[in-house]
């Protein structure tokens, strides 16, 4: 905005009288103006939304409503901008109403000329500073700059108040610099004062950074409580992560030393967080429960944070230190890929392997993808360890290739955000040219929160994954939201129906009805169908009897290492020949052949 050009907004539903008053506007000497119009009530809540002019000018007729109920509306919606309103002769009545209400000012609409006008816009605009002066020295703090304690408290119960609407969860992060006494003293005051400003300057540097938060909108805000103490407020945030994601980086933000003077000077600060509604539902309650998470995190040493409730801590830290761990993992070479194998029990024959991550860590073990993949997803690694899923799987398939085994598809299971990579097609091709398989040995797993995201790159992807022959199945097919739309739609080969369907498909009659249901649908289809989690013989029967030929599951065999999965699928004598034959062959002659029965439970639990 040019500082010497004054911007009004004149609201008035007649043209007429819109153009006698900016003839008066032309006729003020020594003022500029840049005079804008509208002409409804609605139009003008929009412009005073935006908050780009000095002063309003609203006439009291507009059309069905009235230039009042627009200064009534403004100032609730907190509206800081002066308001000149413009009524009709003699009504004192209205003019006092419109005081009460908070316009600056009045102006009788057929007394106005060029001086009063000038007079009026000057009187609000010098009125609207004064106010200013007096609001910044309410509500902020002289030293930093900040808001100050008034001004959280306030808006704290704006955010409280809109989230109890919008089911919210905020942030109440509450800030001590450790020993700031001992460089008070040390140093002396004014050096103390600058730390504090400097403290401050960085505070705003890390809100004003954070990924976490740079995606909200509404009442993020920091203040200085006074002393050492320092507030951040973080609202609407989407996990309690985030909010220790910006203390951590607060901590190393304070970390690099200060040059104050001569004097280079090292501060850490302890963090207190509290979480809305979790640890307090007022204002009052999440500040003081904030602050005694600081003091926690004082008596644990300082220079760390401490959640309010001890419960969080354990777990943001443990999901921390995976996240920090699984970054190691990938450049140490601590990810495995398992492989399980895929039946046909009508032919009893192995078909095809799915590949299943494992990650060997050096204190746990062996960790489950179901721990640390949804950490993956959250943090973006998912990518860089997907990608290396899908070049290990196509080098695996290879190497049983050069050992003699004969082609076997091998799945793999590629996350939504993975395939919404932009150069996830390149990787698929890099890897099959890299291993030089054939692309007729691949298959992608995707799962129905892929689909969903229904935008046009992602359905041509799908076509681009199968121009190059590589097949797509949905995985954990029925969690998701099932609209069987998609399957005409896309170029799908395979459903795999989720293990929560079967694992009580002899004893859940809705279960029952779902499986046999997804069956049809599948074979009407076309498409092919693999059950999974199979365990028991009797799951196995009621899938052959409602039409369903592929399983995988631990019946047949848990997921295995890479030469195991070998011997399994290539030793006829001590591998699957004869556990599937075993199982496969008491299907055919039905639950009379006890023996049979236990010899091939024995043998599953050998492998
Ligand atoms: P999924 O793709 O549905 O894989 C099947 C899961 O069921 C595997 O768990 C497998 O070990 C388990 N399972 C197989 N047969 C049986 C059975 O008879 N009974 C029971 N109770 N479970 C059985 P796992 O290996 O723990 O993998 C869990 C999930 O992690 C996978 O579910 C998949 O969604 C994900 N995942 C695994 N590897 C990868 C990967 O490389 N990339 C991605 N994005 N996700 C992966
Ligand atoms: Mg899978
Ligand atoms: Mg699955």
């Amino acid at each position: 905005m040019n500082e010497n050009v004054l911007r009004i907004l004149l609201v008035d539903d007649d043209e007429d009288d819109y153009i006698i008053t900016r003839d008066l506007f032309s006729e003020i000497k020594g003022m500029k103006f840049d005079l804008q119009w509208v002409a409804s009530y609605d139009e003008a809540l929009e412009v005073i939304g935006q908050n780009i002019h000095d002063v309003y000018i609203f006439d009291y007729l507009l059309g069905a409503k009235t230039g009042l109920e627009l200064l009534r509306t403004s100032i609730n919606n907190g509206c800081r901008t002066p308001i000149i309103l413009l009524t009709g002769q003699g009504d004192h009545e209205l003019d006092i109403k419109a005081i009460q209400t908070g316009a600056s000012d009045y102006l009788v609409k057929s007394e106005i000329n060029a001086d009063l006008l000038e007079r009026s816009i000057r009187y609000a605009i010098e009125r609207k500073r004064t106010e200013d002066d007096i609001y910044q020295m309410a509500y902020y703090d002289s030293l930093t700059g900040l808001p100050n304690r008034l001004l959280f408290q306030d808006r704290l119960r704006q955010v409280i108040k809109h989230s109890e609407r919008e089911r919210n969860t905020n942030a109440v992060l509450f800030l001590d610099v450790d020993n700031f006494k001992r460089i008070n003293d040390t140093f002396g005051h004014t050096v103390g004062d600058n730390l504090l400003r400097e403290v401050a300057a960085r505070l705003e540097h890390v809100i004003r950074k954070s990924d976490a938060v740079s995606r909200q909108h509404l009442g993020n805000m920091f203040a200085r409580l006074g002393g050492d103490e320092f507030t951040v407020l973080l609202s609407d945030i989407q996990e309690i992560e985030d909010a220790l994601k910006v203390a951590e980086r607060i901590n190393t933000s304070i970390s690099i030393p200060f040059a104050l003077g001569n004097h280079e000077v090292f501060v850490t600060v302890s963090t207190g967080i509290a979480i809305y509604p979790a640890d307090g539902n007022d204002c009052d309650t999440l500040l003081k429960n904030a602050d005694s998470a600081m003091y926690h995190a004082k008596e644990q040493g300082k220079n760390n944070y401490q959640f309010y409730m001890q419960s969080m801590n354990a777990r943001a830290f443990e999901i921390l230190e995976m996240e920090n761990d699984l970054r190691k993992a990938l450049e140490n070479n601590e990810l495995l890929l398992y492989y399980q194998p895929q039946i046909d029990i009508i032919h009893g024959k192995v078909i095809g392997v799915e590949a299943l991550i494992r990650w060997q860590h050096p204190e746990k073990g062996l960790v489950s993808p179901a721990e640390f993949i949804p950490v993956a997803e959250k943090n973006g690694l998912i990518n860089p360890i997907g990608e290396w899923v899908i070049r290990t799987a196509c080098a695996q398939i290879r190497a049983w290739h050069a050992a003699g085994m004969s082609a076997m598809p091998v799945s793999v299971n590629i996350a939504s955000q993975q395939f919404q990579q932009q150069d996830f097609i390149q990787i698929i091709t890099d890897s099959l040219d890299y291993s030089g398989i054939s692309s007729a040995d691949l298959i992608l797993e995707i799962t129905e929160s892929t689909l969903m995201e229904n935008t046009e790159a992602v359905s041509n992807k799908l076509q681009e994954v199968t121009d190059l022959g590589v097949k797509l199945s949905i995985d954990d097919f029925g969690t998701g939201y099932s609209s069987l739309n998609y399957l005409k739609r896309f170029p799908i080969h395979a459903i795999k129906i989720d293990y929560s369907f079967i694992k009580e498909v002899n004893t859940d009659p809705d279960d029952a009805a779902i499986v046999e249901a997804i069956i049809s649908m599948a074979n009407s289809l076309k498409l092919e169908i693999v059950a999974e989690g199979v365990e028991t013989e009797e799951q196995l029967e009621f899938l052959r009897i409602k039409g369903c030929s592929l399983v995988q599951g631990f019946l047949f065999s848990r997921p295995l290492p890479a030469d195991e999965i070998y011997d399994y699928c290539c030793n006829e004598e001590n591998g699957s020949g004869t556990i599937i034959s075993a199982i496969c062959s008491e299907l055919k002659s039905g639950p009379e052949s006890v023996e049979l029965r236990e010899s091939s439970e024995r043998e599953i639990h050998n492998i």
